[in-house]
């Protein structure tokens, strides 16, 4: 399979180039030449397999150039660690809804499934060219821990990531202080998010830097990202469904990764049904469904900081499909945005997009109540990110057809929504349960380009 950019221009790359360089060079997002789409037959002999097999199916067409054994090996260390033995499963919250639980890995957020396996890949696709990588990332929590959780001890890479000192939870800063690693590097910027963003963004942008350090950026507009989330999405509609019926599926959406993933499940002919862009009070992707307008405003905080943000960057491989693939239509969007902070969709494109997905806003009062009900009704306790989808689900179901909500994180890594919902916190699973014991490591920098750069050079050297 070849990957091609969003926006047209950038040459064709093959699956290993998309892995490491993540944007292409024209600044859009690589995208399969064309979708896959496995026959009837092939999907419905995967009834019933365990998560693995389905993995290694579902991501066999677009991995050309890795050998298929070694991927095998690569997927069933990947989630051999996972706490639950079906890696993803389902449980049933009422006749016609379902959870399914994406936080057994390791840092309790459905970043671990892709996140995981691209650590795995990267040191083996390096491995063979005998190269090595520095990977800069800036997170706001989950999509930091999961990175380090998954370069821990890799020979091939060293890993740094930015995070805003003093404003992310304590669980998210002691699953990147506690590893013990020598490649891994948790460095408290003194700033915000925003600031740590535009950090890793300038070192991508100073070339001397960029190249002699070799950076690789694993964030969520790495197309490796999506296609292992694209596995969910197929063993849960293979559990619910079969390939007898659709089933509709609510995902709470910042970056718009994971939902986009169910989207491509549904192309590659799995029985995906709605897809549900659920979201807080940042209800960008709500009001473009609606309007279909995309709107940029300021960012607010809320109960579910994991989707506080502005511009959903994996939204523009959506646009690329609405626009019928056509890369020169979406620069001049994206282009448009840029200068205006505003774009708009024409009709065509608004009716392919509400003839796909569906949108719900969820407000924090309605996040809480979903929390104490789910809880008084069946003894589940959610996170605050999962309680937005179950919600949204509530809202946007339809008579008949079942309705899986994606548990995007586990309660105990977001203890404060939690404890205002129902008065008490979730205990963090056996496996981890000593991680506030755990010495802590990390370096404060300030809010500072050559502070930064200075002291990546000097470490990774090292
Ligand atoms: C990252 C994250 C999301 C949003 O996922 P996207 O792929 O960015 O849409 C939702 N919930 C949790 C807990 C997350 O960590």
């Amino acid at each position: 399979m070849n990957y091609i950019s969003t926006r047209g221009t950038a040459p064709v790359v093959g699956f290993e180039e998309a892995l490491l360089a993540g944007l292409a060079r024209d600044g859009g997002l690589y995208v399969p030449e064309a979708w896959p789409v496995l026959s009837p037959e092939k999907i419905k002999s995967l009834e019933g397999a365990p998560y693995e097999t389905v993995a290694l199916e579902v991501l066999r067409p677009f991995v050309g150039g890795v050998d298929m054994d070694a991927l095998k090996g690569m997927i069933d260390t990947a989630y051999a660690g996972f706490g639950h033995r079906a890696v993803a499963p389902l449980v049933q919250v009422d006749a016609q809804n379902w959870v399914l639980e994406l936080f057994h890995g390791p840092t309790l957020a459905f970043k671990d499934l892709a996140m995981q396996l691209i650590g795995l890949l990267f040191d083996h696709v390096l491995q063979a060219r005998d190269e090595r990588v520095t990977i800069v990332g800036a997170t706001s929590g989950d999509t930091g821990s999961a990175a380090i959780e998954a370069f821990r001890g890799k020979a091939r890479a060293d890993v740094f990531i930015l995070f805003p000192h003093g404003r992310i939870s304590e669980v998210q800063r002691r699953q990147m202080t506690t590893p013990t690693e020598a490649n891994v590097y948790a460095i408290a910027v003194e700033g915000d998010f925003d600031d740590c963003q535009a950090l890793v963004k300038a070192m991508f942008n100073d070339f001397e830097f960029r190249d002699s350090m070799r950076l690789g950026a694993i964030n969520s507009i790495n197309w490796t990202r999506v296609l292992a989330q694209i596995v969910y999405y197929a063993t849960s509609s293979l559990a619910l469904g079969g390939t007898g019926r659709r089933i509709d599926y609510s995902v709470p959406t910042g970056n718009f990764g994971d939902i986009f993933a169910g989207y491509v499940a549904r192309e590659m002919g799995f029985a995906v049904g709605d897809l549900i862009i659920a979201t807080n009070e940042n209800d960008i992707l709500h009001r473009t469904v609606q309007t279909g307008r995309y709107e940029i405003e300021g960012v607010t905080q809320t109960l579910t900081p994991s989707m506080d943000i502005q511009v959903s960057s994996n939204f523009e491989r959506l646009l690329f499909d609405l626009a019928d693939r056509e890369g020169a239509a979406v620069a001049q969007m994206m282009d448009e945005l840029k200068t205006t902070r505003t774009m708009s969709l024409p009709q065509g494109m608004q009716d392919r997009l509400r003839a796909g997905f569906g949108s719900a806003r969820v407000e924090r009062a309605t996040t809480v109540k979903t929390i104490q009900q789910t809880r008084a009704a069946t003894g589940m306790t959610l996170d605050p990110h999962s309680a937005v989808g179950l919600a949204a689900a509530y809202q946007k179901a339809r008579p008949g057809t079942p309705m899986v909500t994606l548990a995007t994180a586990h309660p105990a890594k977001f203890p404060d929504a939690v404890r205002e919902a129902i008065g008490e916190e979730t205990p963090l699973p056996e496996r981890m349960g000593d991680l506030y014991e755990r010495p802590e490591r990390m370096t404060i920098l300030p809010n500072d380009l050559t502070a930064i750069e200075t002291f990546i050079r000097k470490e990774a050297a090292s």
